[in-house]
């Protein structure tokens, strides 16, 4: 058995020297537990900003992960059971099935969506959408980080309530074309290609009422100037500041919002963990029929979970990113 622990902490982007592979038996299950081997790993962003504190130093890592039940120790669950928990960052893990979700055997709906769209990241999107900025239909949605897990799931949910346009922007070009050709966009646009403020006020021409923001700094600054009055902007992240050693300058209008009157709120996703319910039964039809995607960008083997974090960090991921590491 094999897992991930942080040795050091970073100063400003890691490199991947932070981390340490290590290895040990494969641990055997105690009474009212079980051995679950782990086939598919979430690498997110909020795990850079526990590098910085939260995450103990040279103590196994935690994250959302997704194994197969090898040996039971409890009548809770069967040898062969597909479950949910939280100790990724390692082959194998010993669970307590209080802690665990036997993950429902759909057809048209792979075991890897409940890292993706039905997950935590879906259930992000969701929330950020219908309980903080309560969207209305006919309304005009601008999402950032658009390509990726949040982003990709809030622009198709935002079309499925009804939005009136939906607007993304994400890191390149292709991410770009995906967005409109594939995503159902409306619009898009490349934040690393001109003035942010300058090309939503293009791709939002009549402006925005509700923004999802997963960047913060210049892109929540941008939507702020964007904004319709009693527009809402729901707050999920701010990845462009998870590296920065100073508090980010922008964004530098807020007193906007006061003139505006618009409700800006942020959120964790934790703590809405009863609407994921309702995020299943609004996507199980429309995943079934393909009328929505769940994107994921898969690294293949536990010796990439690394390369798969920092890549993700990057920008080098379309949809949710994650970690093959066994076959199911
Ligand atoms: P993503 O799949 O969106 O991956 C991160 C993406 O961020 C990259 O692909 C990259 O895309 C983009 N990015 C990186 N650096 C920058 C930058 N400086 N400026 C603009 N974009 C950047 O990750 P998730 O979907 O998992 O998470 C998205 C956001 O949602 C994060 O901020 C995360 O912290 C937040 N989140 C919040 C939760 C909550 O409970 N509030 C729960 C889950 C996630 P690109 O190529 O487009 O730049």
């Amino acid at each position: 058995a094999r897992f991930v622990q942080q040795v050091s902490r970073p100063r400003g982007r890691p490199t991947g020297a932070e981390f340490a592979f290590t290895e040990e038996p494969v641990p055997v299950p105690r009474p009212g537990t079980a051995l679950v081997e782990n086939v598919l790993l979430s690498v997110d962003p909020y795990m850079r900003e526990n590098m910085d504190a939260d995450w103990e130093l040279s103590t196994p890592l935690e994250g959302r992960s997704i194994g197969r039940v090898t040996d039971s120790r409890t009548g809770a669950l069967a040898e062969g059971d597909l479950v949910f928990h939280r100790q990724g960052w390692r082959t194998h893990a010993v669970v307590d099935p209080k802690d665990v979700r036997v993950l429902p055997q759909t057809p048209g709906v792979p075991p890897e969506t409940y890292l993706g769209i039905l997950g935590g990241t879906g259930l992000t999107a969701h929330v950020a959408l219908s309980r903080i900025a309560r969207l209305v239909p006919g309304e005009t949605v601008y999402v950032s980080a658009a390509a990726g897990g949040v982003g990709s799931a809030a622009g198709q949910l935002a079309r499925l309530m009804g939005a009136g346009r939906v607007v993304g922007s994400a890191g390149s070009p292709a991410k770009v074309r995906l967005l409109t050709e594939e995503l159902g966009f409306d619009a898009a646009f490349d934040h690393r290609a001109g003035r942010l403020g300058e090309q939503l006020a293009k791709a939002a021409p009549d402006g925005i009422d509700v923004y999802v923001d997963n960047v913060g700094g210049e892109h929540l600054e941008a939507a702020i100037g964007a904004m319709r009055e009693f527009g809402r902007i729901a707050w999920c992240g701010a990845i462009a500041q998870y590296d920065a050693t100073e508090p980010p300058p922008a964004p530098r209008n807020l007193f906007d919002l006061v003139e505006k009157s618009v409700r800006l709120e942020g959120f964790l996703v934790r703590n809405h963990r009863d609407a994921q319910e309702e995020l299943e039964q609004l996507l199980l039809p429309v995943l079934a029929s393909g009328a929505v995607t769940d994107r994921h960008t898969v690294t293949e083997g536990f010796d990439g979970i690394v390369d798969a974090f920092l890549g993700m960090l990057a920008g080098g991921n379309t949809g949710k990113a994650t970690v093959r590491v066994a076959t199911s």
